[in-house]
């Protein structure tokens, strides 16, 4: 008896350690998977701007550039498109840097500078929208933190909110410390994005409305980087948004 409870005993544990194997092979499939996936979405994407580029250039080569309205309407759809293949290459080696598990230095950030550079640098779209921004960020608030990370967290949250907005609408970015966390919250009277979509817009290269992102300039990357650098940084972010009316995106992040 006392041997045969030995074997019972043996066997669950084989049969643990099978269906342990197992889970680790679908992971694995899983992962292997999203790898390739990954892999293709990036040639995809990569191809569209390559595509016109070369296209609009051989044009140009070939006669085009003879008449100065068409040169400079090319010209411009060539440098438009560079500079999205450009933001592109830089999203992939954001999220290449987080996926290697990559450690940066810790600083010492002052968040207000942070947020107003990164609102300096949307100036432009801000005033064409005429859009009405509030940053609720006390003067002193600083964090020790990998400031690449936080800067790529606040940049694209900002640019969305921005982005997605409608003309007149409101942005709100607030900050706080309180009991060794850091909250970090921006706030947009846009678009909206419906109950189903919230979920995979963190999704690499998943937009909810394709036509619009291709003008924004956007990569599908934005969102994929800011989960991925919170995650990394031991924190979480939560999304409320009610379409037509806007979004919040909420960010907390332990402070060591
Ligand atoms: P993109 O480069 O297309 O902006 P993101 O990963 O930043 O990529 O966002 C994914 C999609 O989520 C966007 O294409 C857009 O449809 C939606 N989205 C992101 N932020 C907002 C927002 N603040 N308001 C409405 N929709 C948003």
């Amino acid at each position: 008896a006392v041997d045969a409870n030995v074997i019972e005993l043996d066997s669950v544990k084989a049969q643990q350690q099978i269906l342990v194997l197992l889970y680790d092979l679908t992971d694995m499939r899983r992962i292997e998977q999203m790898q390739l996936d990954f892999v293709g979405n990036v040639s995809h994407e990569l191809k569209t701007p390559i595509t016109a580029i070369s296209g609009f250039a051989e044009t140009l080569l070939s006669g085009a550039q003879d008449d100065p309205e068409t040169r400079e309407q090319f010209l411009k759809i060539i440098y438009d498109e560079s500079q999205h293949l450009n933001q592109l290459i830089q999203d992939i080696l954001a999220l290449s840097r987080t996926d290697r598990n990559q450690h940066g230095q810790t600083q010492t950030v002052h968040v207000q500078a942070m947020v107003n550079n990164e609102l300096g640098l949307l100036q432009q779209l801000i005033q064409q929208r005429e859009l009405t921004v509030s940053v609720k960020v006390p003067e002193q608030l600083t964090v020790q933190i990998e400031a690449a990370k936080l800067e790529q967290i606040i940049k694209n949250l900002i640019y969305n909110a921005v982005f997605y907005n409608r003309d007149h609408g409101k942005v709100t970015i607030e900050a706080e410390i309180k009991a060794q966390q850091f909250y970090f919250r921006v706030q947009d009277t846009g678009i909206g994005i419906a109950a189903d979509e919230q979920p995979r817009v963190f999704e690499r290269f998943y937009r909810v409305d394709k036509a619009r992102a291709r003008n924004s300039g956007g990569t599908g990357l934005g969102l994929a980087i800011v989960q991925e650098n919170i995650k990394f940084l031991g924190g979480q972010i939560r999304l409320q948004s009610q379409l037509g009316v806007g979004s919040t995106f909420s960010v907390e992040l332990p402070l060591d």
